[in-house]
C-alpha cells in the first residue's frame, strides 16, 4: 500500500445514537492512526437527510468528545458534497466506465424474474447501446462493471476475499433524481479525504467488492481494507437493546469512565497478550490492524466493571468529584459549595468498591444528607439502652480526639473496645447506622474520616438524644 502518511476515518451515519460498535470502529481508526503517525479524520455520511438533524449530528460529535477521540481535521459532510459526486460519475461516463440506463420500471422488473429464472444477476441492455440512440425519458448511471474475471478484497483481517464480477451487477451510481449512491459516494470522499485504510464493521464487506470496482474505474489507488467483527451481547447473539446498554451516551450515563471504554473497547477484537489494562500510550504503541481476531467479540459486563474500577481508583479527585455531583444534582441531591471539601475527603475512603460512577455517587450520599438523618427500621433494635450508654460513651472519646484520620479513628475504636470489655461488633452496626442513616457507608473509621469530627459527633447527638 501507499508510501502516503496513514490516513484513517470514521464515517458515521446520524441516526441518533452513536453505537458502541461506532465508537469501537473510531478507536481502532484512532489508535491506528496514531501508532502510524497518520490522521484520523471524521465524515459524518448525512445523505439520510430525515434522519440526519442537527441533533443527531451532535449526538456523533458529543460521543467521540466524552470519547476523547477528536479527529485531526474538520468534520467532512457527505451530502454537502453531492456535486462533487457527480462530477466523478461524468468522468466515468465521458471514459465509457459508466451508462446511462433508461430501463423503466416494468423492464427492470421483466429482467428481474429473467435473471433470476437464468440464475444470473440483472444486465440492461443499455449498457451496450450508443448514446445516440437515447430516450428522452429518466435514468440511472450504472458503472460499466467487468464481466469476467475476480474482484478480491484483500482484507486484513479476514483474508483475501474473492468475488466473481459475473455476480456482480452493474451497480447505479447516480438515481433517477440524480442523487449519488451510497456506494460511490464513499469511494469519492475517501479519495478526496486521502484515506489509505478503510477501517470499518464487516457488514460493510461485500460493499468493498462494488467499491473497488469503482475505484477501478476512477483509476485511484485502492485502500487497504480491514473489516471489524461486530459486537455481540454477553449470550453469542447481536447486541441489542436488551443486553443492558448499545449507544455511547447509555455507558456514559451508567457511570463508565472514558478512559476505561477506551481500553475495553481496544479489547473487543484486539489484544496485547493477556494484558488487561493499558494506557492509551501502550495501546497506541501496540496496536497493528493485522493483530485483530476475524471473531465476534462479545461484551462482558464483569470485565468492564473491572477495568472501570481500576480507572475510578486512579482518576484526579476533584474530575471525580464533579462527576459524583452531576449525578446527585441529576438526582435532584444538592451538593453545596460547603460540601465540595467533604466529598473530595470522602471519595478516597469509598472509591475502592466503586465499580462506576453511579456506585461511586450512592456510596458518597451519606456525607450530603443533611441532619437529622432518616434512621432505618432497625435502628431501633439496634440502640438498645445498652448500645446507647455505650455510644454515648464513644461519644465523649470520640469528641476529646486531637488527630481525625482513618488510623488514629481505626486505634480510638480498638481501644474504646478494649475498655468496653466487648467486641466492635457489639456497637458497630449500631454506630454505623448513628452516622449514615438509611444510606450505605464505609467502614467505621472511613465513615468518621469523611463526616469530620463536628458533624460526626452531631451525628451520634442526633441519634442518641431522647427524642430520637
Ligand atoms: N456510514 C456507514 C455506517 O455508519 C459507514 C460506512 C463506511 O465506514 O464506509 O455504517
Amino acid at each position: 500500500m501507499p508510501d502516503r502518511p496513514v490516513v484513517t476515518r470514521i464515517a458515521p451515519s446520524p441516526t441518533g445514537s452513536m453505537h458502541i460498535g461506532t465508537a469501537r470502529t473510531a478507536l481502532f481508526n484512532w489508535l491506528y492512526a496514531r501508532h502510524t503517525g497518520g490522521k484520523f479524520l471524521l465524515r459524518v455520511e448525512d445523505t439520510d437527510r430525515e434522519r440526519s438533524t442537527q441533533a443527531a449530528v451532535e449526538v456523533i460529535f458529543d460521543g467521540m468528545k466524552w470519547l476523547g477521540l477528536e479527529a485531526d481535521e474538520p468534520p467532512v459532510f457527505q451530502a454537502a458534497r453531492a456535486d462533487r459526486h457527480r462530477a466523478a460519475v461524468e468522468d466515468l461516463l465521458a471514459k465509457g466506465e459508466a451508462y446511462r440506463d433508461y430501463m423503466t420500471a416494468e423492464e427492470l422488473e421483466a429482467e428481474r424474474e429473467t435473471a433470476r429464472a437464468e440464475g444470473r444477476v440483472v444486465r440492461s441492455p443499455w449498457r451496450d447501446i450508443a448514446r445516440n440512440d437515447a430516450p428522452d425519458r429518466p435514468f440511472v448511471v450504472r458503472l460499466k462493471s467487468p464481466l469476467t474475471g475476480d474482484t478480491v478484497v484483500a482484507d486484513k483481517v479476514k483474508g483475501d476475499i474473492r468475488f466473481q464480477n459475473k455476480d456482480l451487477d452493474d451497480l447505479i451510481l447516480l438515481r433517477t433524481d440524480g442523487s449519488p449512491t451510497y456506494n460511490l459516494a464513499v469511494v469519492v470522499d475517501d479519495h478526496d479525504m486521502g484515506v489509505t485504510h478503510v477501517i470499518r464493521g464487516d457488514d460493510h464487506l461485500n460493499n468493498a467488492a462494488r467499491q473497488t470496482l469503482i475505484y477501478k474505474a476512477l483509476g485511484w489507488e485502492v485502500p487497504v481494507w480491514a473489516h471489524l467483527p461486530l459486537i455481540h451481547g454477553p449470550d453469542g447473539a447481536k447486541l441489542s437493546k436488551r443486553h443492558g446498554a448499545q449507544a455511547v451516551s447509555e455507558f456514559d450515563s451508567m457511570g463508565y469512565l472514558p478512559e476505561a471504554m477506551r481500553n475495553y473497547l481496544a479489547r473487543l477484537g484486539w489484544g496485547h497478550g493477556d494484558d488487561e489494562i493499558f494506557t492509551d500510550a501502550q495501546a497506541i504503541s501496540w496496536f497493528d490492524i493485522v493483530d485483530v481476531v476475524s471473531a465476534p467479540a462479545r461484551l462482558d459486563w464483569a470485565k468492564l466493571n473491572h477495568i472501570n474500577n481500576h480507572y475510578i481508583r486512579q482518576a484526579d479527585i476533584s474530575r471525580l468529584a464533579d462527576l459524583v455531583t452531576a449525578i446527585h444534582e441529576s438526582r435532584d441531591l444538592k451538593v453545596p459549595a460547603a460540601l465540595r471539601q467533604v466529598l473530595e475527603r470522602t471519595i478516597p475512603l469509598v472509591r475502592d468498591g466503586a465499580k462506576t460512577l453511579l456506585d461511586l455517587a450512592d456510596s458518597t450520599v451519606f456525607v450530603l444528607t443533611p441532619r437529622p438523618l432518616a434512621m432505618p427500621e432497625k435502628a431501633a433494635g439496634l440502640l438498645t439502652e445498652e448500645t446507647r450508654g455505650r455510644l454515648n460513651r464513644l461519644r465523649d472519646r470520640l469528641a476529646a480526639a486531637t488527630t481525625w484520620d482513618v488510623p488514629s479513628l481505626e486505634g480510638e475504636i480498638r481501644a474504646f473496645a478494649e475498655s468496653e470489655g466487648v467486641g466492635i461488633g457489639k456497637f458497630g452496626q449500631a454506630l454505623r447506622v448513628c452516622l449514615a442513616g438509611v444510606a450505605s457507608a464505609p467502614d467505621l473509621a472511613g465513615a468518621l474520616t469523611a463526616l469530620g469530627q463536628e458533624e460526626s459527633l452531631g451525628r451520634l447527638h442526633d441519634a442518641l438524644s431522647p427524642a430520637a
